[in-house]
C-alpha cells in the first residue's frame, strides 16, 4: 500500500507544483503582502482536507470550494476559519463524485484583522485541481478508483457498473472494497474473475448478472478471502466448466457473511448454488437463498451451496436457510447438494416445498440442520442461535428472515 501522504500527494500534484504560494491583494497593490502557506497534498476523499500555513499577520479566513474550473457561483462548501495556530489542517466536508474524475476550484480569502486595517489589504488565491484516481491506474481509466487505497481501513469504494468491473484490475493482491450503490449489470455480459482479497458489498445488491462461462460461473469466478453483505438478485448464469454459484463459482479459501441471493438461475457440470457452487475451504454464515433455480449435470444442486465437499473439517455452514424454486440434478440438497466433511449449525429448510429435492443435503438431513414448514419460518422463535437483534430481522412481509445490513446500507 501506498503511504497516506503519498497518496494524497498523487491525488492533487499536477495542479499544485509549489509548495507555498503568496497571496496577493485582491484590488489594488498589497500594501504589505498577506502570507499564506499552502502545501501541496490535498485530500479529497468526503470532503478536502487543506494543510494550511497561515500568514502571521492575521488569523482570519474564509475557504470555499467550488466545482468546476473556476470560483464562480455558489461554492459546494464554504468555511469562514479563524486560524489561531501557525500550521493546521482546514477540513471541508465534501461528497465529491468517487466514479470519476471531478474538477474543483478552491477559493481563499484572507482577511487584515481589526488593529491592521489600515495596514494590510484583503488577499485572494484560487487554486484549481482535478482528482485523479486513487488506486494507482492513469487517469482516464475506465472504472479506476477516486476513493480509498484498498486497505482494510481505507478500501476502495465501488460506486458504479464501471468499478465493479474494474475490480478485477486489482482483484490479485488482496486488497479491500467497499460497494456503495446498487449495480444493475442488465444489458451487458459480466465478465468474472478470481478475486483474492475484502468485498464488503456494504449491504448492497447486484442485479441482472447474465454471464455464459468456460471457468467457473458467477459474480466471482473464485474467491479468496472475505466475502460480506452483499446480495445478488435475478442472476443468470451458465458454464461449461464444473462450478457456478450466484455469487462464488469457486471458494477456495473463503469466508461469506450476511449475502443472499435472490431469484437466481445457475447451471453447471458439477456444483450450482446460490451462494456457491463449489468449496476447498469455506465458512458461510448467516446467509439465504430464496427463489433459485440451480441444475447441474455431474454433482449437487443446493440452494446455499452446490457442493460443499471440501475435505477440510473446518468447513462450515452457519444460520443459513435456503428456499430454492428448483433443484435439478443427481446429488440434490435443498441447503447444499453434494455433501462431505464440515458441520452444518442451526441451519433451516422448508419441508413443504416442490423444488424437487426433500433433504437439507444429497446426504440427507444432517447434524444441524432442521426442517420446518414453510409457514413457520415467520417465526423468529423457530431459529434457534440466530441473532435477530443485530444480524437479522423478521419480514412479516415475506415471511421469513431477512438481513439487516441491507436495511442500512453504506453508501458514499
Ligand atoms: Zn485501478
Amino acid at each position: 500500500m501506498m503511504s497516506r501522504a503519498v497518496r494524497l500527494r498523487r491525488l492533487l500534484t499536477a495542479s499544485l507544483t509549489a509548495g507555498m504560494f503568496l497571496l496577493t491583494a485582491s484590488a489594488g497593490a498589497a500594501q504589505s503582502g498577506i502570507t499564506v502557506t499552502v502545501q501541496d497534498n490535498y485530500q479529497a476523499d468526503y470532503g478536502v482536507t487543506i494543510p494550511f500555513t497561515r500568514s502571521p499577520r492575521t488569523t482570519d479566513y474564509t475557504f470555499s470550494l467550488y466545482e468546476g474550473g473556476s470560483a464562480a457561483g455558489t461554492p459546494a462548501v464554504s468555511a469562514k476559519v479563524e486560524m489561531t495556530a501557525a500550521q493546521g489542517d482546514v477540513y471541508l466536508p465534501l461528497a465529491y463524485d468517487i466514479t470519476g474524475p471531478q474538477s474543483y476550484t478552491l477559493k481563499i480569502e484572507a482577511r487584515p484583522l481589526p488593529g491592521r486595517l489600515g495596514t494590510d489589504t484583503a488577499a485572494v488565491r484560487e487554486f484549481s485541481f482535478t482528482t485523479k484516481p486513487t488506486c494507482g491506474c492513469a487517469s482516464g481509466t475506465a472504472g479506476a478508483f477516486y476513493r480509498g487505497s484498498g486497505s482494510a481501513a481505507d478500501p476502495f469504494y465501488v460506486g458504479s457498473q464501471q468499478q465493479l468491473a474494474h475490480v478485477s484490475a486489482h482483484a490479485r493482491d488482496g486488497s479491500t472494497f467497499l460497494q456503495t450503490v446498487d449495480i444493475d449489470l442488465a444489458g451487458n455480459a459480466w465478465q468474472n474473475f478470481a478475486f483474492i482479497g475484502t468485498y464488503d458489498g456494504g449491504g448492497h445488491v447486484v442485479r441482472n448478472l447474465k454471464g455464459s462461462y468456460s471457468g467457473s460461473g458467477g459474480l466471482f469466478a473464485s474467491f479468496v478471502g472475505t466475502l460480506m453483505n452483499l446480495g445478488v438478485e435475478n442472476a443468470n448464469i451458465t458454464t461449461t466448466s464444473a462450478f457456478a454459484g450466484a455469487l462464488v463459482g469457486s471458494g477456495q479459501n473463503v469466508v461469506i457473511q450476511c449475502c443472499y441471493a435472490k431469484n437466481c438461475t445457475v447451471s453447471a457440470q458439477g456444483g450450482a448454488g446460490g451462494i456457491l457452487g463449489d468449496d476447498l475451504t469455506a465458512i458461510i454464515e448467516d446467509c439465504y437463498e430464496v427463489g433459485g433455480s440451480y441444475t447441474c449435470q455431474g454433482e449437487g444442486p443446493g440452494g446455499i451451496a452446490g457442493n460443499f465437499d471440501g475435505n477440510q473439517a473446518e468447513n462450515a455452514i452457519r444460520r443459513c436457510y435456503a428456499i430454492p424454486t428448483r433443484l435439478t440434478g443427481p446429488m440434490k440438497g435443498i441447503l447444499a447438494g453434494k455433501w462431505n466433511y464440515g458441520e452444518m449449525v442451526n441451519c433451516y429448510f422448508p419441508t413443504n416445498i416442490s423444488c424437487g429435492a426433500t433433504t437439507a443435503t444429497y446426504k440427507g438431513n444432517v447434524a444441524g440442520s432442521t426442517g420446518l414448514p414453510l409457514a413457520s419460518f415467520s417465526n423468529a422463535a423457530n431459529f434457534s442461535g440466530w441473532d435477530f437483534a443485530n444480524v437479522w430481522r423478521m419480514d412479516a412481509g415475506a415471511g421469513r428472515p431477512v438481513l439487516r445490513v441491507f436495511d442500512n446500507p453504506k453508501d458514499s
